[in-house]
């Protein structure tokens, strides 16, 4: 593959493969998908173990690529990162889910939106205020938007991840710890972070059928988290035996392809109207 360098020279590089040629193009392509509106949002819900109520979606981020159809974050999330559009793409996501929420308000009151913030996002001191301006424009209530962080995203800088998470936590939106038990942080962090929720990662989940080790881990985790005030959700529960063993295990809420698929914005129209009734 040949590549410009800065000096205008064409130099050759042999060790470059078709992904990384494919990597390149789609980071040329992010900005002005972001502005154009390719990247949207689906909506996963997420439901209560004790009474079956749909309390709440998370949004996950898809690009609708005119040519190579519907692209998942793992394709594009690092991009973004690497190349810094993560603020606009956090924010464009940020937007369309809070927009979403407060039309939904009317008919289903208090259901919340659950959006994920990346490693630059918790780098960035202004985060809270861009939340913030989000919350006033949409006029969607703090108490109703999660904003969902990974242990790793938090340790690489402790101490600013922190300061933004306290700004965040300070406008009365609630923190999800995600992805819990796939990080290497000790456990002392758990206390020191202003998160009022854990979401089990699917790893555990799944082995939960076949190995009794991470149903006692499952265990431990509600019970920790409890004890800390915190509500516990189980990712990526697929089968009605998980779902029974979570809910015996005292977890709060599931969310899963056993209850949906993360849905279109014309799937949940449909399904908010079918939830009415
Ligand atoms: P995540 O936050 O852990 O999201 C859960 C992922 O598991 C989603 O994949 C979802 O579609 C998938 N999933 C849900 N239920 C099930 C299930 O029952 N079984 C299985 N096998 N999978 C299930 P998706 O949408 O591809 O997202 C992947 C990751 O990309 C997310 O993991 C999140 O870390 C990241 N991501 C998604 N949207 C955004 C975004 O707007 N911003 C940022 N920074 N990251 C995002
Ligand atoms: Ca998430
Ligand atoms: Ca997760
Ligand atoms: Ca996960």
């Amino acid at each position: 593959e040949a590549k410009r360098s800065a000096l205008g020279v064409v130099r050759y590089h042999p060790t470059d493969e078709r992904g990384s040629r494919r990597r390149l193009t789609l980071a040329a392509e992010l900005r002005r998908a972001i502005d154009t509106e390719q990247l949207i949002v689906h909506y996963q819900p997420k439901m209560s173990l004790a009474n079956d109520f749909i309390i709440g979606y998370e949004a996950l981020a898809r690009w609708e690529h005119p040519t190579r159809g519907l692209l998942t974050p793992d394709e594009f999330i690092p991009i973004a990162e690497q190349t810094g559009l993560i603020t606009s793409l956090t924010q464009s996501i940020l937007r369309q889910a809070l927009y979403r929420c407060r039309d939904w308000q009317p008919q289903h009151p208090g259901v919340a939106i659950a959006v994920n913030l990346s490693t630059r996002d918790l780098r960035d001191r202004s985060m809270h205020a861009t939340v913030a301006q989000l919350l006033t424009e949409t006029g969607v209530d703090p108490t109703l938007l999660t904003l969902e962080i990974t242990e790793s995203s938090v340790m690489g800088d402790f101490t600013t991840a922190l300061a933004v998470l306290e700004a965040l936590h300070d406008l009365g939106v609630n923190l999800s710890l995600d992805d819990f038990g796939t990080g290497y942080s000790p456990l002392t962090y758990l206390q020191r972070l202003p998160v009022n929720e854990v979401k089990i990662d699917k790893s555990f989940v799944t082995a939960m059928n076949t190995s009794t080790s991470a149903t006692a881990i499952i265990r431990a985790v509600i019970d920790l988290a409890h004890t800390l005030d915190m509500t516990v959700v189980a990712e990526g529960v697929e089968d009605e035996v998980s779902r029974r063993t979570l809910t015996l295990l005292g977890c709060d809420t599931m969310q899963g392809y056993l209850l949906s698929h993360p849905l279109t914005p014309g799937e949940l129209s449909n399904w908010l109207d079918h939830e009415a009734r």
